[in-house]
């Protein structure tokens, strides 16, 4: 066990480190981050903060051997140099789950290997005929690069001998996945736990609703049966343990019409579906990450109250000819009831850029999601 009072190091220094840092630093922790560039939104919060690129061994070393354990906040950190770290520290999750989550094809294969259920899709790699994998999916499909994707970026949908060019033309030379395009009832996320002992516990499956390939809107409990919450638990948990994940999962999933639960996408930490655990949960999923990397016991994950979030983009922000014109209207978060702020600390707002979530509870799920998209268009004046 890693006691209060240790370090714990993170590598990168977005977001979530930062909620990450707020947690420990609770319990009383003391948090390095290792960030490439200066003033992160997590080393703003951090006792310490390294500045050097993820691929500079010494650097990586010297902070290391200055944490009692060494986690991650983003998937893209890579690998090679976390094998030499290895014997000098622990790190959590293994960089073998890193690996696997942080690139599609690999994680694609890795839960058809393991009889996950998952979308269909098939591999193409960089400079095979992408023609001919969208020809063997069918279409509507969605072709994805195999490195580096995320929030929606580095994906095309595929409906017919156009979309299929453009297609062609956008993913030449790249390995790709070509996956079938699912006509999803729901999107669901379910966030789990583990530690080395073995313990899982799952926080409430959370609705998740995307816009333009971005999580708009999650909410939690989902409105699902009973059957579809308890197999959607337990896929979450039973990929954990097959993943020997020490710290978070979070698992992306499709509900079909059919009642069919599908992994969409894996990721080895704290993930913004669950955002809303820091207000509406006994234990936030931060706390509980840092519960599992140190080998505390882990948190009660009941639902204080049902609740929905949104995350703030920069497109909060009223913008002319290209400049931020007026910040959003806080006040209209912050007076609201059972509603609650949190920023990150960014300076400058862009467009897709997240700069903050707000949650807001109430007595059930579909009052929260009415009452968050209401604040939602008053805090960027469009109501
Ligand atoms: P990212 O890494 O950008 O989160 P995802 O694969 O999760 O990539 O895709 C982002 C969103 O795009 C999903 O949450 C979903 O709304 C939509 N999407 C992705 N793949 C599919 C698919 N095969 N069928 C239908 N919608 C999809
Ligand atoms: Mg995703």
């Amino acid at each position: 066990m890693i006691p209060p009072g240790q370090t714990i190091g993170i590598l990168g220094g977005g977001e979530l480190g930062r909620m990450l840092a707020h947690a420990a630093e609770r319990i009383g922790y003391r948090v390095h981050v290792f960030e490439p560039a200066a003033g992160s939104p997590a080393a703003e919060v951090a006792a310490r903060e390294f500045n050097a690129p993820f691929t500079q061994v010494d650097a990586l070393s010297t902070f290391v051997k200055g944490c009692a354990v060494v986690t991650y906040e983003f998937e893209n950190v890579p690998v090679e140099p976390l094998w030499s770290i290895e014997k000098i520290g622990q790190l959590h999750p293994h960089w073998n789950v890193l690996e696997i989550c942080q690139n599609r094809m690999r994680e694609k294969t890795w839960l058809r290997k393991n009889g996950f259920p998952h979308v269909p899709f098939t591999e193409v790699e960089a400079g095979d005929d992408l023609h001919a994998g969208i020809r063997r999916m069918g279409t509507p499909c969605i072709v994805k690069t195999a490195d580096f994707g995320s929030e929606g970026k580095g994906q095309m949908k595929v409906t017919d001998a156009v979309t299929a060019e453009h297609a062609v033309a956008a993913f030449a030379k790249q390995r790709a996945v070509v996956e079938k395009y699912v006509d999803f009832k729901c999107e669901l996320s379910v966030i789990v736990a583990r530690t080395e002992a073995g313990d899982l516990r799952a926080f409430p499956v959370a609705e998740n609703i995307h816009t333009k390939g971005v999580l708009d809107f999650s909410i939690a409990p989902a409105r699902i049966s009973d059957v579809v919450r308890v197999e959607a638990e337990n896929l979450a948990k039973a990929i954990a343990a097959k993943l020997n994940v020490v710290g978070l999962l979070a698992v992306e999933m499709f509900l079909t019409d059919r009642g069919e639960i599908l992994v969409n996408e894996l990721a080895p930490r704290p993930h913004d579906s669950g955002h809303y655990t820091i207000d509406a949960c006994v234990t936030s999923q931060f706390e509980q990450h840092v519960r599992a990397i140190c080998g505390l016991p882990l948190g009660d994950v009941s639902l204080s109250s049902p609740v929905a979030m949104v995350n703030i983009l920069g497109e909060a922000w009223k913008w002319r000819e290209g400049q931020v014109a007026a910040p959003p209207n806080w006040a209209a978060v912050l007076e609201a009831p059972r509603a609650k702020l949190h920023l990150y600390g960014k300076a400058e707002p862009k467009i897709g850029r997240k700069m903050g979530h707000f949650t807001v509870c109430a007595d059930d799920a579909n009052r929260a999601l009415d009452n968050a998209r209401e604040l939602k268009a008053k805090l960027s004046g469009r109501s």
